[in-house]
C-alpha cells in the first residue's frame, strides 16, 4: 500500500505505507543495510532518512580506513571491510577514490611503544601486514616528519583512505537498483510498537506499518531507539577537522599515508591539493553540536607545525565539525533490541563507522533476515553486552 500527499508546492509523491524492513537513517550503515537486505531478497525494504542521503557523519568523515586496532574484533571488521572498498567499482560501478597510501600511527612513549608490539603481534596473528618502525625509518619513509621525539612509528600500507560520500550515495543507488525504495526528508517521529513487538514508524508525512525496524541512526540513535521506550547507548561527540590551502606535492607528496599523532592529539593526511588536519578534543562533554570551535585552529596549527615543519608555509582555508557515535566501550552496536522482537540497531561505531560500514551492514542484514550474522560472529556487537557489564575497550583510541 502507498499514500499520495499534495505538498505546499503543488508536488505529488508517494510512499509506501507497508514494508518488511524500516531502516532509519542513510548514512553508511542505513544504505549497507538496505544493500544486503536486497540482496538476501528479504522483502520491501524502506529507507527513511530525515534530510538527505548521506548528509550526517558519514559525510563529514575522513574516509580512513585501517586495520591497525588495538583488538581482535576492530581488525577483523576491517578485514572483511576494506576487501569491498578495494574491488568498490566492480560492485558498485563508481571508482571510490581510495588511496591505498597506507595508516603510519606514530609512537612517542614507552608505554605506547609496548602497546605497539603487542598490537602488531595481534595484527599480524590476523593475517595483517604491518611494520614496526623506529624513529629513522619513519623519517625515511615520511622525510617532512620530526622525528626526533618519536621511538617509531606502525605502517601499515594497504590502509588509506576513500571518499565517504561518494561510497554511500553509490551504495544507496544499488540498493535502489536491487528495489529498496529511499525516502528523503521525511523524518521518523515515532517507533510504534504492540507490547514487545514493534508494528511500525510515524513519520511527517504519515504512518508505515512494517514487521521489522532498525535503527541507523548514527549520533542520533539514543533518540531514535527513545521513541519506541528502549535504551541505546550511543551519544554524540563532537570532532574536528581542518583543511589547508593547497600546499606542494614536492614537500609533502599526494602519497602521504594517512598519519596518526595519538601522543599530539592530531591527524594529518592529504586532501587534495592541500592537507587535511584533525584536533581531537576528549575532554569535551557530549553534544550535538556541529559549531567550529575557532580556538582550536591556533592548537591544530602549532601540532601540524611541530610534526611537519614544512607546514609553517600552509594557510588554513576551512574547518568543520561532525558527531562521532560513541558507545560507553567505543565499539559498535549491530544487534536485535532485548524485549522487542522486530527492533534492531546498528550504530555506536565511535568514529569508525566509515570503514566499517560494509561488514556491519552485511552482518544487520543477516541478523534481520536469518536471526544471526554468518559472515563472521557478531556476538561482541550485541547491544545485550551493556546490561551484561562486558566492555571490549579499544587500547588504540585515536584523532
Ligand atoms: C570529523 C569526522 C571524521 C571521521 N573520520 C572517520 C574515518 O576516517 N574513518 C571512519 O571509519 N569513520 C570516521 N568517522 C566516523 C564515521 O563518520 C561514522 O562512524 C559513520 O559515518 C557513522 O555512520 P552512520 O550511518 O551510523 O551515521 P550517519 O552518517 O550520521 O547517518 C545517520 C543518519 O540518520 C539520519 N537521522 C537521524 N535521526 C533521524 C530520524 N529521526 N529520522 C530519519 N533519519 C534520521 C541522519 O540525518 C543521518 O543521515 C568520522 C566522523 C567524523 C565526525
Amino acid at each position: 500500500m502507498r499514500s499520495v500527499r499534495v505538498t505546499d508546492h503543488g508536488m505529488v509523491w508517494v510512499m509506501a505505507r507497508t514494508a518488511d524492513v524500516v531502516i532509519v537513517g542513510a548514512g553508511i550503515m542505513g544504505v549497507s543495510t538496505a544493500y544486503h537486505l536486497a540482496r538476501l531478497d528479504a522483502g520491501r525494504v524502506l529507507v527513511l532518512e530525515r534530510d538527505t542521503v548521506c548528509s550526517g557523519s558519514t559525510a563529514l568523515a575522513s574516509g580512513g580506513i585501517r586495520h591497525q586496532y588495538g583488538n581482535r574484533l576492530g581488525v577483523e571488521l576491517t578485514t572483511h571491510s576494506i576487501v569491498t572498498y578495494e574491488r568498490f567499482e566492480e560492485e558498485f560501478g563508481v571508482d571510490p577514490n581510495f588511496r591505498q597510501h597506507g595508516y603510519l600511527i606514530l609512537i612517542a612513549t614507552e608505554q605506547a611503544l609496548a602497546l605497539a608490539h603487542q598490537s602488531v603481534a595481534l595484527q599480524r596473528g590476523l593475517g595483517v601486514a604491518v611494520d614496526l618502525l623506529d624513529a629513522d625509518d619513519t623519517r625515511r619513509l615520511c622525510p617532512y616528519l620530526r622525528t626526533d621525539d618519536l621511538l617509531g612509528a606502525t605502517y601499515s600500507k594497504r590502509d588509506g583512505y576513500a571518499d565517504p560520500y561518494l561510497c554511500t550515495t553509490a551504495i544507496a543507488a544499488r540498493a535502489r537498483e536491487l528495489g529498496v525504495e529511499i525516502r528523503q526528508q521525511c523524518e521518523v517521529r515515532g517507533i510504534t510498537r504492540r507490547g514487545d513487538r514493534v508494528t511500525g514508524v510515524d513519520t511527517a508525512d504519515g504512518a508505515v506499518e512494517a514487521g521489522a525496524v532498525v535503527v541507523a541512526t548514527g549520533a542520533w540513535s539514543g533518540r531514535v531507539g527513545a521513541l519506541a521506550g528502549v535504551e541505546i547507548p550511543v551519544v554524540p561527540h563532537r570532532r574536528h577537522k581542518f583543511v589547508t590551502a593547497p600546499f606542494p606535492a614536492d614537500t609533502i607528496p599526494g602519497a602521504t599515508p594517512f598519519i596518526i599523532d595519538p601522543h599530539g592529539g592530531f591527524s594529518m593526511r592529504r586532501e587534495g591539493e592541500g592537507v587535511l588536519l584533525g584536533i581531537g578534543r576528549p575532554d569535551e562533554p557530549s553534544s550535538f553540536s556541529t559549531e567550529v570551535d575557532r580556538s582550536l585552529e591556533g592548537r591544530v596549527v602549532e601540532r601540524a607545525i611541530h610534526r611537519a615543519p614544512a607546514l609553517a608555509d600552509a594557510k588554513l582555508m576551512r574547518g568543520w565539525a561532525g558527531l562521532y557515535e560513541m558507545t560507553p566501550d567505543q565499539t559498535g552496536i549491530v544487534s536485535g533490541v532485548p524485549g522487542v522482537a522486530g527492533l534492531y540497531v546498528i550504530a555506536g561505531f565511535s568514529g569508525h563507522g566509515f570503514m566499517h560500514g560494509p561488514i556491519a551492514g552485511q552482518l544487520m542484514a543477516e541478523i534481520v533476515a536469518h536471526s544471526r550474522a554468518v559472515t563472521m560472529d557478531a556476538s561482541p556487537l550485541d547491544l545485550a553486552r551493556f546490561a551484561r557489564g562486558e566492555a571490549h575497550v579499544e587500547p588504540l583510541t585515536f584523532v
